[in-house]
């Protein structure tokens, strides 16, 4: 009998990673991307870009209604941003591993959030960075920030 060769089909995963304004603005995109590719990840496209308020509202279409929506807004069209894709072998969760805990306050050191992070009395909103939370939002996310990929 034949040995059938294991269909190898890992398709290449890839996520959508915002440094947000406060992570521009302190210098610190070049230490969140060196740590991305120090993991293994490929950067496959940036850009740095003034955010307008429909691409926000787009984004973050989730969250519309909650209290922390519209200062969240207000922040992230506060500054530049860095939209980045990358990919690799389950860079979805990996990314948000390396990004920690949502709150910097509690995020674990070794995160990018817990290493960096000074969110103290910022309500959870200046973590520096952002990485979709499925394999549905990076493809809704980088639809949006990356129309032509
Ligand atoms: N956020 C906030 N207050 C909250 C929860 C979230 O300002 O109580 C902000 C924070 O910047 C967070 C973003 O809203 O990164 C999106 O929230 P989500 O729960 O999706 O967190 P993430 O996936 O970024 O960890």
């Amino acid at each position: 009998t034949e040995a059938v060769a294991p269909a190898v089909t890992e398709t290449i995963e890839r996520t959508l990673i915002l440094v947000k304004p406060d992570g521009v603005r302190r210098g610190l995109s070049g230490e969140i991307l060196r740590r991305v590719e120090a993991k293994g990840y490929t950067l496959t496209a940036v850009n740095l870009l003034d955010a307008s308020p429909e691409l926000l509202a787009a984004h973050y279409a989730e969250h519309e209604g909650k209290p922390f929506y519209q200062p969240l807004v207000d922040f992230m069209l506060s500054g530049p941003i860095l939209a980045v894709v990358a990919e690799g072998q389950g860079v979805i969760p990996g990314f948000r591993s390396l990004a920690g805990a949502t709150d910097p306050t509690a995020a674990a050191p070794g995160t990018i959030r817990g290493d960096l992070g000074r969110d103290w009395g910022l309500k959870v909103q200046q973590n520096l960075v952002h990485g979709s939370d499925s394999a549905e939002s990076a493809a809704r996310e980088i639809a949006l920030w990356f129309p032509g990929l």
